[in-house]
């Protein structure tokens, strides 16, 4: 099985991320994504995620009516701090056979030489990536160490400057999402009263 990791704090899951997902799918010719949102980012600990339960319902809002989505509550379920290798290392025990592969926007992609055990993770898995406005693909792969940077493929799709953190902004401010989550996602954000606080 050709299978794909897409971690994050989906906080919330927006069309970036399901247009980089399907873009994905499309360009490695993948039979699953499993979105894998983190129990807590080892960069972003400091931060104030909404509940668990949240960010787990609005993805599968998210992702239902597509075959290929599948939602992992396994970061979640292990608690702690969310590290890549260590959910790389289970899913390859449950799948011992597949393709794996992880799915990363070009940001994540800059930062990818800080997280733990980089070379490990592009062993196991290739790694997807998508493109995202203000950051240069090109020149985040020319600094990447050559162990790396062979096992990039990266992902055509149309550039989408949505943000999880725009979105929030904008429920906070009482402005409208529409057309940049999908509708089932706002409908749930409301019903929950989420992103109201300050952060
Ligand atoms: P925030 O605004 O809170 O930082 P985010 O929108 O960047 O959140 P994350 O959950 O942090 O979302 O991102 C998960 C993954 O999806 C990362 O690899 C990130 O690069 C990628 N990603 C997020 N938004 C986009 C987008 N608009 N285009 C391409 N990739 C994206």
């Amino acid at each position: 099985m050709r299978l794909a990791l897409f971690g994050g704090t989906f906080d919330p899951v927006h069309y970036g991320h399901l247009r980089l997902a399907e873009e994905a799918c499309e360009a490695a010719n993948l039979e699953r994504v499993l979105f894998i949102p983190a129990h807590t980012s080892p960069f972003r600990t400091a931060e104030r995620l909404s509940a668990h339960a949240h960010r787990l319902q609005i993805l599968r809002l998210a992702v239902q009516d597509n075959p290929r989505f599948e939602v992992s509550d396994l970061e979640i379920q292990r608690g702690g701090v969310s590290y890549t290798i260590d959910t790389v290392r289970t899913l390859r025990q449950h799948y011992p056979n597949a393709e794996l592969f992880l799915i990363l926007g070009a940001d994540a992609l800059q930062g990818f030489t800080a997280w733990r055990e980089p070379d490990a993770i592009a062993q196991e898995c290739r790694l997807l990536v998508g493109v995202r406005p203000h950051y240069d693909l090109q020149a985040t792969l020319e600094q990447l160490p050559e162990s790396i940077r062979r096992r990039v493929q990266p992902v055509p799709m149309t550039p989408l400057g949505v943000s999880a953190s725009d979105l929030r902004q904008r429920v906070r401010q009482g402005r409208s999402i529409r057309y940049l989550t999908p509708p089932n996602v706002i409908e749930y954000i409301q019903q929950h009263r989420l992103y109201l606080e300050p952060e």
